[in-house]
């Protein structure tokens, strides 16, 4: 080339919104270098992983200054196009620092700058007669029996860089002494041929699943006719409608003519359960990608799926940047779930941006829900998705029937009503299952002195402290403050503390009180905090223990409750009135999702929902005309109010220590803004945030509003470098989160 020197512009992981400037390293074919390689390269006084993103001809920076980069690491961009492509889209759209979205993008070991293959590595496993060893047997040496159950929960096995990083104690004592027990053996696997990414067609014979009935058959059929360009579809069947069998078909499909597929599931629905009957289903191996895997389990996934290796690949939200050699179809089950969207850092739609994912791979693409966001039917509505319906449940289980609860002046036993008391005693008499609902764990949402009028409240918080009987604890559910819960009022001494409000744990004693005997399994965040103990408590469930099941939003999702015909929802009115203006489509779609729990072919179920306000028109329609007529009205409400979908937002948030510091960095963010003066764009605020003390910061949010989404992006463009620009941004924390989905 001629002799200017040219510049290689770089992602490096900072919170700026912008590239960094490098010379090539000396002695570099500079002709060679290609976006989407890594590179090292001085940053501060550091050393930092970059990613190339341009070669450019030259730099606004004085040549003189810029300094070289260090060292080229790979010779090959670490994805394909479309991926890149993605990134580059994700940049722009949610105007976010590039090196924080290029490298949220890659598994942990590639953002440390590990070659993209894995040698062979040593791994510790726990032997044949290690696997059946149970913990009480180590009941008196708690690390061994915490390093052998790890080990039996990872038969592929663990490095040493695995277990440093799970345990704080010296594991290598332990580990020697389960080694001498012969409990726990060491073998050397090369790159991809271990547990987390052995998919493929492992010579498995495929089970033959149920006959489509006719709605899934032209659903299936349509999908499987658009392979090969890109096409969405919203897949709207109610729970138990046969979704999952769709999927599989379009699938099977897939996985014969060599192409690959990524399933994206919520957090609370990857269970082993659902992975079996995939590859039962399907004949083969699927590759997982999710945060409870090792780093370099997930390094693997990635890298099989990157050579084509893995026919599917299945995993929560992040798994949306699993590189693809041959991609052939997406699949997003329970689109609506809020898990989809990161809420920090890089706050990304994992839907939407599959969307756009698929768009450039020019594959198909499928969302499915029984509850579908409503911006999702907006988007049927404009034709951006073709709508396949499910409308009966498979095989012949009816829809549950359900009915509200006026419990206005009614008494109520611990947050109980007469009524749905005696339902429930009618359908534990018949030898069914009940499940109660309540989002809200603990005993009572707060302790009130009756003497003086103290409250337990946090103090780091505009929030109170949850009490919680059985530890006799007071916690914070906001910033996870804790104490001991007192006996006497802290502002009087007093001895009379009553607990207000009713949380989990005061309606399963108020139940115990009252049904003696009967079995009732809580299950919340406080009762599943061991690893797998959620899982054991939703299979005993399912295979009919525990009569009545009283459970937060962890029991919403995920798993068919056969033996369930009551679904009683304690408490409606938070979801009514809430902060929030989607706090109403959530609890419709909680409401939908409980109680598509229950019920079976030959047990229907009934559904009874609690409220003080049985006259509000949508929780009407709701319950008298299903989801589907819900969502109309409820888009209809959104269309007159100017909210999303009908509307474009964009929240600025800011928080500090200084109470005073957010608002002003708001409206120093808000005149920028006014400068810019662009059309079509409104300003909001700034206001607090709805809860403005949190973990002992202020936090203030200012909204920015536009019909068009183009005319947001023509404000955020030039706006968010100024941001960075502002001499408050320094004493701030802020953030900008597009299209946010909770306006906390
Ligand atoms: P969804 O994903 O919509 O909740 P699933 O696909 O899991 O529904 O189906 C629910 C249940 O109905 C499963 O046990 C499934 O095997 C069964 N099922 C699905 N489709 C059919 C069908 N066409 N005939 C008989 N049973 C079916
Ligand atoms: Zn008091
Ligand atoms: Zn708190």
């Amino acid at each position: 080339m001629t002799g200017i020197p040219r510049v290689l512009r770089v992602a490096v992981p900072s919170p700026l919104c912008r590239l960094f400037d490098y010379l090539p390293p000396p002695g570099c074919d500079i002709d060679k270098l290609v976006p989407g390689i890594r590179l090292r390269v001085p940053f501060g006084r550091r050393h930092t992983i970059g990613m190339l993103i341009e070669v450019a001809s030259a730099s606004q920076i004085d040549p003189q200054r810029l300094k070289a980069a260090l060292e080229i690491i790979d010779e090959e961009p670490l994805v394909g196009r479309d991926l890149q492509q993605l990134l580059h889209w994700a940049i722009t759209y949610y105007h976010h620092a590039p090196g924080d979205v290029m490298f949220t993008a890659l598994p942990a070991l590639l953002r440390q700058g590990r070659a993209p293959d894995v040698a062979q590595q040593m791994l510790w496993r726990a032997s044949g007669a290690g696997t059946s060893v149970r913990p009480e047997q180590l009941a008196r040496a708690p690390r061994q029996a915490a390093l052998l159950a790890s080990l039996q929960g990872h038969p592929a096995g663990l490095t040493a860089d695995d277990l440093t990083g799970q345990f704080d104690f010296d594991w290598r004592a332990a580990l020697r002494t389960l080694t001498a027990r012969g409990w726990i053996e060491q073998h050397a696997v090369a790159a991809t041929s271990d547990g987390a990414a052995s998919g493929g067609a492992a010579g498995l014979t495929a089970e033959r699943g149920p006959e489509l009935n006719a709605a899934q058959r032209v659903s299936a059929d349509r999908i499987v006719a658009s392979l090969g360009s890109y096409a969405a579809f919203l897949l709207d069947g109610v729970t138990g409608s046969g979704k999952t069998e769709v999927y599989l078909q379009a699938l099977a499909r897939v996985v014969a003519t060599g192409g690959q597929a990524l399933v994206l599931v919520p957090e609370i629905g990857l269970t082993p359960q659902l992975v079996a009957r995939f590859e039962q289903r399907l004949g083969i191996t699927m590759a997982l990608y999710h945060s409870g895997l090792t780093d370099r389990e997930r390094l693997h996934t990635w890298l099989a799926a990157r050579a084509g290796q893995v026919p599917v690949v299945i995993g929560t939200r992040s798994a949306l940047f699993v590189p693809l050699k041959r991609p052939a179809l997406l699949i997003i089950d329970e689109e609506h779930d809020l898990s989809f969207k990161q809420q920090e850092g890089f706050r990304y739609h994992a839907r939407d941006l599959a969307v756009v994912r698929a768009r450039n791979a020019a594959v198909p693409i499928v969302l499915g829900s029984a509850t579908p966001s409503l911006e999702s039917l907006y988007n049927v509505a404009q034709e951006r998705y073709q709508h396949l319906t499910l409308k009966a449940r498979a095989g012949v289980a009816e829809q549950p029937q359900v009915h509200l609860i006026d419990v206005r002046r009614q008494p109520l036993h611990e947050g109980l009503s007469d009524s749905l008391l005696q339902a429930i005693a009618r359908h534990v008499a018949l030898g069914n299952q009940v499940l109660l609902f309540l989002n809200r764990r603990g005993y009572a949402p707060t302790l009130l002195c009756h003497d003086c009028g103290w409250m337990s409240k946090c103090e780091r918080c505009d929030a109170h402290m949850t009490f919680h009987l059985r530890q006799q604890r007071l916690r914070c559910h906001h910033c996870g403050a804790e104490r001991a819960a007192v006996e006497q009022c802290p502002g009087c001494g007093g001895q009379n503390l009553l607990p207000v409000g009713e949380g989990t744990e005061r309606i399963e004693q108020a139940l115990h009180e009252r049904f003696g005997d009967t079995r009732i399994v809580r299950i919340d965040r406080d009762t599943t905090r061991r690893k797998g103990a959620m899982q054991e408590f939703l299979d005993s469930a399912a295979g009919g223990s525990g009569r009545i099941l009283i459970g937060t939003q962890m029991l919403a999702k995920g798993h068919h409750l056969p033996g369930v015909t009551l679904v009683g929802i304690v408490n409606t009115d938070q979801g009514l009135f809430g902060a929030d203006f989607r706090a109403l489509e959530r609890m419709a779609q909680l409401i939908v999702q409980v109680s598509g729990r229950a019920g079976r072919a030959d047990k229907p179920g009934e559904v009874l929902i609690q409220t003080h306000h049985p006259d509000h028109p949508l929780l009407r329609t709701l319950v008298h005309h299903g989801y589907a007529r819900f969502a109309r009205e409820a888009l209809a409400e959104r269309e007159q109010a100017c909210l999303p979908p009908h509307m474009h937002l964009a929240l600025l948030r800011a928080e500090a220590v200084d109470r005073d510091l957010p608002p002003k960095f708001l409206s120093a963010a808000k005149s920028l803004a006014q400068g810019l003066d662009i059309a079509g764009v409104e300003l909001l605020g700034p206001v607090s945030a709805p809860m403005e003390r949190r973990g002992g910061r202020y936090r203030a949010q200012l909204l920015v509003q536009a019909g068009r989404r183009i005319d947001l992006h023509r404000l955020l463009a030039p706006w968010v470098p100024q941001l960075e620009t502002v001499r408050l941004a320094r004493k701030v924390r802020w953030s900008l989160d597009v299209d946010p989905q909770e306006m906390v």
